[in-house]
This record gives structure tokens, sequence and C-alpha cells, in this order.
């Protein structure tokens, strides 16, 4: 079997209220375009929550305390100008990060070659100590150290073409050098990191910030010159990919031009490296994307680039 996708039916009951950009419309209008989507390559699971231990290896017990402490019985808390907590948004969370992990499961049981968690609330902004971003747990980086640990995993890679800088997965890897952190994303805008000169302990940061307006022909040079060579000299044993969408030319939160192909032509190039370098071993979950229409079509063609 080729791509399991993992998610959970909790993560739509994260409530951000009114007028806010990550709203559960996303994940309802993703599922559908997804389920329509007839194919005997992708079979569905529903995840379970993660075991906190896993959570503590990235975030300190304190983080997690206190967004529970915070976590409102009614209405919505807010954490900062974008980051709200509402009855139900710590379950999801939870159950967005054991999506992840369930996924690295069963891609490492090799009971499937791949696998796309389309889960919210996101993850790459959220940092060892902070909730920001529309974030809470990093689930990317819990994900990797849950196969590192479980699996004995050596090297993790994570590649990052949300249009933000994933700045909570960049500070989780910074010291690490068995982890692999690579972002393109738009310069100047949220959260205001991703410069060049952020390269980690041992080179094993990449940032490409790339300015407003970068169209398909400068995503795919920045992967094809930079980014794709100093991965293949990582080597990693497993790819996650952080799959934001927010990089579509109709996405209203940045400036890029990119288009539901670009999408496409990225999920089979890491495919492909991943097949060469780590048995296929690829693990991707979403982050960013709020424009309904192009994230969900966006997603569509993610999960293409993903059957074998
Ligand atoms: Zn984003």
């Amino acid at each position: 079997m080729s791509t399991a996708i993992v998610t959970h039916k909790d993560c739509i009951l994260h409530d951000t209220g009114t007028n806010h950009p990550e709203s559960k419309e996303r994940l309802i209008a993703v599922n559908k375009t997804l389920k329509n989507f007839k194919s005997n390559k992708i079979k569905w699971f529903e995840s379970n929550k993660v075991d906190l231990k896993y959570i503590y290896e990235v975030h300190s017990k304190d983080h997690f305390s206190i967004i529970k402490k915070m976590s409102p019985n009614e209405n919505l808390y807010n954490i900062d100008g974008d980051t709200i907590l509402s009855k139900y948004s710590l379950e999801a969370a939870l159950k967005a990060t054991g999506s992840v992990c369930m996924a690295v499961d069963l891609v490492l049981e090799k009971k499937f070659q791949n696998a796309f968690c389309p889960i919210r609330p996101p993850g790459h902004h959220a940092e060892p100590e902070r909730a920001m971003g529309f974030c809470f747990f990093n689930n990317v980086a819990i994900a990797a150290y849950y196969a590192k640990l479980k699996y004995k995993v050596k090297k993790c890679a994570v590649i990052d073409f949300d249009v933000h800088h994933g700045n909570g997965t960049q500070k989780i890897f910074w010291n690490d050098p068995n982890m692999f952190y690579a972002s393109t994303h738009q310069e100047g805008i949220f959260p205001g990191t991703g410069f060049k000169d952020e390269v980690g302990i041992n080179d094993n940061i990449i940032n490409v910030p790339l300015p407003a307006g970068t169209n398909s022909l400068l995503f795919k040079k920045s992967y094809e010159d930079i980014i794709f060579p100093k991965l293949k000299k990582f080597a990693p044993d497993v790819i996650f990919i952080s799959a934001g969408f927010d990089a579509h030319i109709d996405d209203p939160l940045a400036d890029f031009r990119l288009t539901k192909s670009d999408f496409y032509w990225i999920t089979k190039e890491l495919n492909k490296l991943s097949i060469k370098y780590c048995k296929g071993k690829l693990i991707s979950c979403l982050e960013g994307g709020y424009n309904i229409k192009a994230l969900s079509e966006s997603c569509l063609e993610h999960v293409k680039g993903l059957i074998l």
C-alpha cells in the first residue's frame, strides 16, 4: 500500500472564533476533497492522542501545563493575537500530534510507503516554551523525536515549504546535528526569523528566504540548487514535510505566486529523493494554507505526489 492518510475528527473541534484564518472550515474542505479522490493506493486512519512523554522530548512540562491551565471551559482564551484556545483545542492538538506519530508507526513498520496528516492546529511555529502563530505543540518535531526514540532512527530531515519560517522547528533542532531543517519562506513576514546565516550547530539548518512575488521558477531553483544538495549530503533515514500551502498565489496571508502544480512538483521530488536515500520513508503533516479552495486543491496535488 502506498499512502496512509492519518487524522482525527477532533481536529475540527479546535475553535479559533469568527474571522480567524486558521478555521475548522480548512480541514473540513481538505478532508472532503481528499475523500472524494478515489484511489486504491490510499487508506485513511484515525489517530490516538500522543503519549505525553513524547511531547516532553520537545516541550517543557511547564509549557504543557500552562496550555492546560489556560484552556477555557467556555468562550475563548487568546494566548496572543493569533493563537487561541477553546474548550477542545488541547484535545485537538494532542490528536494532531498523535496523527503524525501514528504516521511514523505506519511508515516505519513498513505498512505504508509514506503518509500525509491533514491536521490542525498546525505546529511549526511552536517553540519548546512558547505557543505562537496558531501552533501549540510542534507536531513534526515531536514526531521526529518519536521516530528516534521508538524506532532508533538516527537522522531525520524536515523540509518546510510553508510560506512562513518554522521558527519552532528550527529552535528545537538547532543543537542536534542528527536533525536537519530546511525552509523556503517569504522574507520579512511573520515570524521574522529564517535568515540565511541561521545555520544551526553543524550546518544542520538551511534557510532560504525569498522575496514577495516568488514564482514557480525561483521556488524550484531554491530546492534544486540549495536544499536538495544539502539534503542529499545529510543523508536522512526519514524525511518529514511541514506541508503548508500558503505560498499559493491565492493565499491571503502572504505574497508568493505558486500554484497547485508547484506543490505536486515539490512533493514528487521529495518522494523521489526519499526513495533514493531512505527507502521511501516520507511523512508529511499539514501546516498553513488559508484560501480554502487553494488549500484543498493543493492538498490533493500533494497526495497525488505521494502516491507511488
Ligand atoms: Zn504559514
